[in-house]
């Protein structure tokens, strides 16, 4: 088995280790040795990362009965003395997260009789998994009381312990595995069985940030991050906040009311762009007729319009089909393009077959009746667009 140095001495970055086992794969090696400062991904903390006889260090994993296992790009030999160095940034920040998640997890069950079922240890954030729903104020309670033990900086301590011993301690959870087991105990607060890494003192831990909470399988899932992550999201946030403050012109406390009285406008807007929309489409279906083509008894009217969304290109299309004999279709300016075809009941013309034969020649979809069609999607120039639709209204390969 490997000694695994991180049990004892979470704070060693660099070690000497011999290769006791070193396997071929594709990408690389796998590789056991002697001894290893690397931790390997468990109990919700993620493998650390760095660099191992000059090779990158890929994954670490946890083999029961096999030690850790090290996925490195390259081989390494047998025998040989070789350098381990771990990606220091990454596991001390995963060491702020743990033991930021002791202290949480130990306020909530305190505070809150909230038990932790499970934490996860993700790459931006953290989560714990609370037994039982729990209120804004007893997150903040919590929060609050985490970040007290946190700053008083107790001390957080290692020691290791047999089943029976363990079964007379008053620990937080019940441990999940056999034989000796590694207590982690922070002063006056939280006894835990963890094979984890953590800080030595909680002051390490910096800050503990509750960033999000959401209902989780008849409990709560609290989202949480410490230390330097914390200070990440804080600027993250920051930058946010006060780019939209100053295009708002508002203090912090005001923001929300401000974005909701904006969303308030937009659709009162909306509703008036729309109303305008369609009394505007009277007129301006009046207009296209005035521009139209006659060929034979029918009135052929075809544009492309910029400016018109759906509805209101319908509203027009509806609006210039009024008139006897009109056949229209007008497009959208926009690409791919929208189509609406409407035909008065004298144009002798299908609706429906004709934005059928625009959709087969140019893409997209869309379907109506003999009186009035819409689709969308059309890829073609406006120029096309135009000539092919005029194409139709001329001939009798529709109607
Ligand atoms: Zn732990």
């Amino acid at each position: 088995m490997t000694n695994r140095i991180y049990y004892t001495e979470p704070y060693v970055q660099t070690f000497e280790a011999t290769v006791e086992r070193c396997e071929l794969v594709e990408i690389g090696a796998r590789v056991v040795l002697d001894r290893t400062a690397f931790y390997p991904t468990s109990g919700g903390q993620p493998h650390d990362t760095g660099t191992l006889g000059g090779r990158r260090v890929i994954d670490v994993v946890d083999t029961d009965g096999d030690g850790v296992l090290h996925l490195i790009d390259g081989p390494l030999t047998v025998g040989a003395n070789v350098r381990g160095d771990i990606n220091w940034p990454r596991r001390f920040e995963h060491m702020q997260q743990h033991t930021g998640q002791h202290v949480l997890s130990a306020a909530f069950e305190r505070l809150a009789g909230a038990r932790t079922e499970s934490f996860h240890l993700g790459p931006l954030t953290a989560t714990i998994d609370l037994a039982r729903e729990v209120t804004m104020h007893e997150i903040a309670a919590a929060e609050e009381e985490a970040n007290r033990v946190v700053w008083e900086d107790r001390a957080v301590t290692i020691r290791f312990v047999d089943a029976d011993a363990a079964a007379k301690l008053p620990l937080r959870k019940d441990p999940t595995r056999a034989g000796m087991l590694r207590l982690i105990e922070i002063d006056e607060l939280d006894l835990s069985a963890c094979g984890g890494t953590h800080v030595s003192r909680t002051g390490g831990v910096g800050i503990v940030a509750v960033t999000g909470w959401e209902k989780f399988r008849g409990g709560t899932r609290v989202e949480f991050v410490c230390g330097v992550r914390a200070s990440a999201r804080f600027r993250l946030w920051r930058d946010a906040v006060s780019a939209t403050l100053r295009h708002l012109s508002v203090a912090p406390e005001e923001l929300a009311g401000a974005v909701e009285r904006l969303q308030n406008d937009n659709k009162s807007l909306a509703r008036t762009a729309r109303g305008l929309q369609e009394r505007l489409a009277v007129h301006e279906g009046r207009t296209l007729a005035e521009r139209g083509m006659r060929v034979g008894s029918r009135l052929a009217i075809v544009e492309t319009l910029d400016g018109w969304d759906a509805t209101a290109l319908k509203a027009l299309a509806v609006a210039a089909a009024q008139q006897p004999g009109a056949a229209v279709v007008l497009f959208s300016a926009s690409s791919p393009a929208l189509v609406v075809v409407a035909s008065h009941r004298d144009a002798d013309i299908d609706a429906g077959a004709i934005l059928k034969a625009l959709v087969t020649k140019f893409g997209g979809k869309g379907g109506g009746k003999p009186d009035l069609a819409q689709g969308g999607g059309l890829v073609g120039s406006a120029a096309d667009l135009v000539a092919v639709a005029r194409d139709l209204l001329e001939t009798d390969r529709v109607a």
